[in-house]
């Protein structure tokens, strides 16, 4: 790219400000797809926009809206990529009646909302950070959903900055919106046969230039203990509780292998959830780590807690079941590293050093790139998701919505495969 394009803040702001205001909190309980209704009204209302500027879009029966970009003056040899955001937000904290409060040239002063809600700098580092920048809160009794409306406003401003410059070459593009990310059931239905990207870059980030091409590698485990009833008063030799049992396998869970003693690079065990009586009690655990080997060891560790635990109960079963939830997107980027390296580019073509993270969690990038679509994580500007006290720069978000652009003007130069 000769030179790094531009993308109108006040623009973006008004594009984000109009997404934010729409209800779109999903429901974890709910078997729909969506799992709320209200998602659609901002579905409908992408989809109506995306043909207003000339891109045709489907909007399917689950509520994944896909938007095509035709290639423009480049060769037939150049890949598809995809740019993806998620409608909904999380049902932790209420997205009802959300009203944005714009804090311009915002000059480091404690943003009070309401009395109880306070965003200080003093302990928000990355807040403190963005002193000088236009700052986006909600009013303090809603979240404010730039998790990820504000990808998705980044996602619009980089298309309509297309759009309206149709003399700038680009490869075949797709947008991407989902709903229900936050219930981690977004990717059940996700359309898979619809995609052709060869790579996809979620806009689902926070910080300035990030870029998080590794999460972790996740299994769910369920352990049934089963003992032997009896009557209390009678119990002696006879009785072997389930409970007791299912206590004694929670001590061996290493402490040191725990979320609250862990952090950077280390993965962990974490009991999410526990059930049962005298008879029979289950605990379900979930496993973590960025090492496939590593997340791989504590399954068989349990199996082998539960070993133990059926030794010192004779007469007592423990059985181990397990699921692997998602993978560690890494090992897809091995494969075809220039998806990392455009972005790379990208962000370095405006200016700004890029910063390649780990997520210690998930992405729906991590599901897509075990589908077979290489999918990183794009900073996209938001912090303090999932609260009262989120909050968002409308300078990073315009950083955001220039990498989405340079991303499409870089992967334009790129034909695959290349000639020998
Ligand atoms: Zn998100």
């Amino acid at each position: 790219m000769k030179q790094t394009e531009r993308i109108l803040p006040e623009k973006l702001l008004e594009r984000f400000i109009r997404y934010a205001k729409i209800w779109t909190t999903s429901d974890p309980h709910s078997a729909d797809s969506p799992t709320t209704e209200r998602q659609w009204e901002l579905l409908r209302l992408l989809s109506a926009e995306l043909e207003d500027l000339g891109v045709p879009a489907e909007l399917d029966e689950n509520g994944f809206l896909i938007g095509r970009l035709p290639a423009r003056g480049v060769g037939p040899q150049v890949p598809t990529v995809g740019f993806m955001a998620h409608v909904d937000t999380s049902p932790d904290v209420s997205g009802e009646g959300v009203s944005p409060r714009i804090h311009r040239r915002w000059q480091g002063d404690a943003i009070v909302l309401r009395d109880d809600v306070v965003l200080d700098p003093v302990q928000m580092p990355e807040l403190a950070a963005r002193k000088g920048d236009t700052i986006i809160t909600s009013d303090g009794t809603t979240l404010l959903g730039a998790d990820d409306k504000a990808g998705i406003a980044e996602i619009m401003a980089a298309v309509e900055y297309l759009q309206s410059n149709p003399d700038l070459p680009h490869g075949p593009l797709e947008i991407i919106f989902t709903p229900d990310e936050e219930t981690g059931k977004g990717m059940d239905r996700f359309p898979l046969e619809r995609i052709q990207s060869r790579c996809c870059y979620t806009l689902d980030g926070d910080e300035l230039g990030t870029l998080e091409a590794e999460c972790f590698n996740a299994y769910r485990a369920d352990i049934g203990f089963f003992g032997v009833s009896a009557h209390p008063g009678r119990a002696r030799g006879r009785l072997i509780n389930a409970i007791s049992m299912l206590g004694s396998f929670l001590e061996m869970l290493p402490g040191s292998e725990s979320p609250e003693a862990t952090d950077g690079r280390y993965g962990f065990y974490h009991s999410v959830e526990v059930s049962g009586h005298t008879e029979k009690a289950e605990l379900t655990l979930i496993l973590r780590d960025f090492e496939r080997n590593e997340v791989e060891r504590r399954v068989k560790a349990l199996q082998a807690f539960a070993s133990a635990v059926e030794a010192a109960y004779p007469g007592g079963k423990v059985k181990v079941s397990w699921v692997k939830q998602y993978l560690n997107m890494r090992e897809a980027f091995s494969e075809d590293p220039l998806v990392v390296e455009l972005a790379q580019k990208a962000i370095a073509s405006l200016g700004i050093s890029p910063v390649l993270t780990s997520i210690r969690g998930g992405t729906d990038g991590a599901r897509l790139s075990e589908l077979g679509i290489p999918s990183p994580n794009l900073f996209a500007g938001g912090h303090n998701f999932h609260s009262l006290t989120e909050w968002a720069s409308l300078e990073v978000m315009t950083c955001a919505a220039e990498t989405v652009l340079a991303l499409a003007l870089l992967w334009g130069e790129f034909e695959s495969p290349a000639p020998a």
